[in-house]
């Protein structure tokens, strides 16, 4: 932290002594702490580093979406002032569903039916009949016994874990997992113990310093880890959390209709529906709206529904939104080809990432991740991936560790070959460009997709 103070004072004082900052020094973890009675001071520099990104062509996030965020989308390019055809592998709507014919018909006709909000919160006048129609789904869906909606997956990891939590409580999470969850664990006021990604010796060890000690337990984790995709050992989590008789909780936020054999989540792909204690998720992703619930047992359900206060206090879910994820979930039964089509699509690339010798994350996900290393070539590579008209997402530090920035992939089932083979040939291009990779190109570069 002390560093952090000394490098936004540096910045600042940058920007004061030459009215301008060079990015290439810094990272956004510079600007968060700045000893000085003006909350307002550390903005100054954290916006001309912004400006900068913005001056150098690095500036990667909000550009915006003239289309449906499809497999190729039309965006406001802000560097050329022009619009742009892209290839869009930037986005979670991993089976395709935000534009398919029964996911929009059902939104459309319930806009119609109810109107565009609940305009109370869900305990009060913001419940409908499609509200509960979703909830009974869903815990059908995820093998438990009830399930309730929020109006962001964030708001169901914060009032979960908060409502259930006490001070002399413990959760156990796992490093990596969602900031939505630390957040919850924080607001609870219950001890965290933070396990290293994946280490099951360390979930041990951090159960057995806990007995004793605290009350109850509560073991977190991401069913599939949104950075990198990778998915988290549930058996074991499972085998050893109840050795010390904690409960567990999944978020399977990238896991909804992208792993298991029906798209049903993390605890279907390891054969373990209805084993777990807390299963959460997200409407965001897969299930192609904003939103995000919890299932559990039916008392736990309704004890979260009075004692969550991101719930309690909070305006309900649009049933337009309720009718658009209960069709999605019905989509993801009965037209298992657009899970196939997904995991086919993340296999080809992945393949075409392999061949090129590329440090690669495992396939299995709806998510691959290119591992770079330095941050500024991640910056510069952007720029050109970008003008050759493939929007991913780069992954700088603090969201990973230093010297370990990537790029992330997001798939969808709607992805063509023709898609597929453009996105590698231009990721492609630039790896060679910048030395990450030897062969050459095969591609000639070209400032568009098409
Ligand atoms: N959990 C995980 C693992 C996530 O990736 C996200 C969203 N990125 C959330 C929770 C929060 O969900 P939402 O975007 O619906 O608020």
């Amino acid at each position: 932290m002390g560093n952090s103070l000394n490098r936004c004072a540096i910045a600042y004082q940058e920007v004061v002594d030459t009215g301008s900052l060079n990015s290439d020094y810094y990272t956004l973890a510079d600007f968060i702490e700045l000893d000085d009675e003006d909350i307002f001071k550390k903005t100054v520099p954290q916006f001309w580093y912004i400006e900068d990104h913005k001056r150098k062509g690095y500036f990667s996030y909000q550009r915006p979406l003239l289309s449906a965020c499809e497999n190729r989308v039309i965006i406001y390019d802000d560097f050329t002032g022009t619009e742009k055809e892209m290839i869009m592998m930037a986005s979670n709507n991993y089976l395709g569903l935000i534009s398919h014919p029964r996911v929009v018909q059902a939104g459309i006709r319930a806009y119609e039916k109810y109107g565009s909000g609940g305009s109370s919160a869900p305990l009060l006048s913001g419940t409908f009949d499609i509200t509960r129609e979703l909830e009974l789904k869903l815990a059908e869906f995820k093998g438990c016994e009830d399930a309730m909606v929020f109006s962001t997956g964030y708001s169901a990891n914060v009032g979960v874990i908060s409502a259930l939590l006490r001070k002399n409580d413990v959760a156990i999470i796992d490093k990596l997992n969602h900031a939505s969850i630390v957040d919850g664990c924080r607001l609870s006021g219950a001890s965290l113990r933070v396990y290293r990604h994946h280490d099951m010796g360390k979930l041990e060890k951090c159960l057995q310093k806990s007995r004793g000690q605290r009350q109850g337990m509560l073991v977190i984790t991401d069913g599939v880890f949104g950075m990198d995709g990778d998915i988290c050992n549930l058996p074991e989590i499972k085998r050893i959390a109840d050795r010390y008789g904690a409960r567990v909780m999944v978020d399977d936020a990238h896991a909804t209709g992208v792993i298991g054999k029906q798209g049903k989540g993390t605890a279907e792909h390891y054969g373990m529906e209805g084993m777990i204690d807390i299963v959460m998720g997200t409407f965001s992703k897969s299930l192609a709206g904003v939103g995000g619930f919890v299932a559990s047992t039916k008392e736990v359900v309704n004890y979260i529904r009075y004692y969550a206060r991101s719930y309690f206090f909070s305006a309900a879910l649009p049933p337009c939104i309720c009718a658009t994820v209960l069709a999605a979930l019905n989509v993801i039964e009965e037209e298992p080809e657009l899970l196939e089509q997904l995991h086919q699509n993340v296999k080809y690339l992945h393949s075409r990432f392999s061949q090129m010798g590329l440090e690669v994350t495992q396939p299995g996900t709806g998510v691959i991740s290119v591992i770079i290393g330095d941050e500024i070539i991640v910056r510069k590579m952007s720029k050109q991936i970008h003008e050759m008209g493939l929007y991913i997402n780069p992954l700088p530090f603090p969201s990973v560790r230093k010297g370990e920035a990537r790029f992330k992939f997001s798939l969808m089932a709607t992805h063509t070959m023709e898609d597929l083979d453009r996105a590698a040939d231009i990721f492609e291009a630039a790896c060679q460009e910048y030395g990450i990779i030897k062969t050459s190109p095969t591609l000639v570069a070209s400032s568009s997709v098409m």
